[in-house]
């Protein structure tokens, strides 16, 4: 039987991701499958002070071994910016569109386009609190590109490609993206 895990999420892209990457060796069960309805702020400064927030409050509210990820795009001609607050870039309830219309708006004519994802995983079960950390260089393109993935993608490309995250189909994004090589992490470090 397959080893039994909860993704404390509620994003559904990203639990799509994590099931196409996890499922020969785990069962990965959603929030909604556990009948946790419930969102945790937030509140921390730093991605894997996120990352256990969430981690910590689902494992405690399941007993189950949990992980949870958070995740920052980082570009270069902003400071590191939007950073931990990707998320809320264009405000509170922003949507995926209204964040990418906002980067495109602070990067016009801007020739310095580098940027990278990063992803921390946090997992907790009754004995271990890990971290595992996943990064992917690129840049921002001048306008949108792609159909396919959520968040960003239409406006990230990864380096050494000349296609966006959302051109891609989604096995080869996972192979490079900043979620996919934490959860390689992730998963290695479980069968070991
Ligand atoms: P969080 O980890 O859910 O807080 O995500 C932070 C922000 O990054 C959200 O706006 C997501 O849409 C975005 N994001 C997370 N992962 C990806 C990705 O793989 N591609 C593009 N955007 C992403």
């Amino acid at each position: 039987m397959k080893q039994r895990l909860l993704f404390g999420t509620n994003n559904q892209h990203k639990l799509r991701e994590i099931r196409e990457i996890l499922h020969t060796q785990y069962e990965v069960l959603s929030l909604a499958d556990v009948g946790i309805d419930m969102d945790v702020e937030e509140t921390e400064p730093t991605l894997i002070g996120n990352a256990f927030l969430k981690a910590d409050a689902f494992h405690k509210a399941s007993g189950l071994p949990t992980f949870s990820d958070d995740t920052g795009l980082e570009v270069d001609a902003l400071n590191g910016a939007p950073g931990v607050y990707t998320a809320r870039y264009a405000g509170e309830n922003a949507t995926f569109q209204d964040n990418i219309t906002k980067m495109l708006k602070e990067m016009r004519g801007e020739s310095s386009r580098t940027a990278r994802f990063r992803t921390v995983i946090a997992f907790v079960d009754g004995a271990n609190r890990e971290a595992f950390e996943g990064i992917i260089e690129g840049a921002i393109t001048e306008a949108p590109r792609g159909e396919g993935g959520f968040g960003y993608d239409p406006i990230f490309q990864p380096e050494h490609h000349n296609t966006t995250f959302a051109e891609m189909n989604p096995d080869d994004k996972n192979a490079i993206s900043h979620r996919g090589r934490a959860l390689k992490k992730f998963s290695t470090h479980l069968l070991s």
